[in-house]
């Protein structure tokens, strides 16, 4: 895998500096935007540890899920979390990665290789991927791919249980090729409530440049604001998952006296009013 952490200062690729300049700070000093984990449901904890994007580990009951392992530099601080939340790296089986974009798997092999966790994506991610070496085509995202390794594949015909749990998964291009989209349901032991969960796992950027500078055909442009006002007709989604913190204001629900208190993230109105606002806002983009 190819190791960034080389690349000198100052001849850094343009890339480099994407979201806000995140991926700088994690790679010179981490610990200065280090969040501290926090709980987004009953069995779900933020612990991506950097105030960018969202990485979430998930207690089936039966062994732990992360959802995305968010940027290469970003491994130490997802240790960091998962620990100050009170879990074992080794009880983590399965790292789901949302979409190939370095900032959503950069950590999970070297993850991976802490926990012997094993990596799903989904079969149209991969074969974008496929393409898009085969073109010789770079960005962040394509760092290290060469090394994938990818164990499982989503099913999107078959429900996947594990533990209490059991998770539904669709696929939806725009943001990128075989972006997985999934719901789940998770029920609170102290209050006997079961939430309905849903991650849109491609909630990113889209537009029609977006699209042609992915390689992807322009429908999947207007596929995206499609299906996204589609979902948005989902109104008994109460806990929305965003792929970045700045979707639905995440840092917001915070309870800083209480980590734990997800009580704030427990909103249906979220879950309608991002699919609608990332809709228009490709709208308006054209
Ligand atoms: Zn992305």
């Amino acid at each position: 895998m190819a190791d960034f952490r080389n690349i000198p200062k100052g001849t850094e690729p343009d890339w480099y500096w994407h979201v806000n300049g995140i991926v700088q700070f994690l790679k010179e000093d981490p610990w200065k935007v280090y969040v501290p984990p926090y709980r987004l449901g009953p069995h779900i904890w933020n612990v991506s540890g950097n105030p960018d994007n969202g990485a979430y580990l998930i207690d089936t009951g039966d062994g732990l899920i992360m959802v995305d392992a968010p940027y290469y530099y970003g491994l130490e601080l997802q240790l960091k979390a998962i620990e100050e939340a009170g879990y074992d790296l080794k009880d983590i089986k399965y790292i789901w990665i949302t979409h190939p974009h370095g900032d959503h798997f950069g950590a999970a092999v070297p993850l991976a290789e802490r926990t012997g966790a094993k990596i799903w994506m989904s079969r149209e991610g991969e074969a974008w991927w496929g393409r898009r070496k085969a073109a010789g085509v770079m960005r962040p995202s394509d760092g290290g791919y060469d090394d994938f390794p990818i164990d499982f594949y989503y099913d999107d015909y078959n429900p996947f249980t594990m533990g209490n749990m059991t998770f539904r998964f669709e696929f939806h291009p725009g943001h990128c090729e075989g972006s997985m989209v999934m719901f789940f349901e998770d029920t609170d032991p102290d209050t006997g409530k079961t939430y309905k969960v849903g991650m849109h796992g491609g909630i990113g950027t889209c537009n029609s440049k977006w699209v042609e500078r992915e390689g992807s055909p322009l429908w999947h442009y207007y596929r995206y604001i499609a299906d996204n006002l589609q979902m948005a007709e989902m109104d008994d989604i109460d806990i929305t998952l965003p792929n970045h913190e700045n979707q639905t204001n995440m840092h917001t629900g915070i309870n800083l006296n209480d980590r734990r208190d997800y009580s704030a993230f427990v909103n249906r109105d979220v879950w309608k009013n991002l699919m609608i606002q990332k809709s228009e806002l490709a709208i308006k983009e054209g």
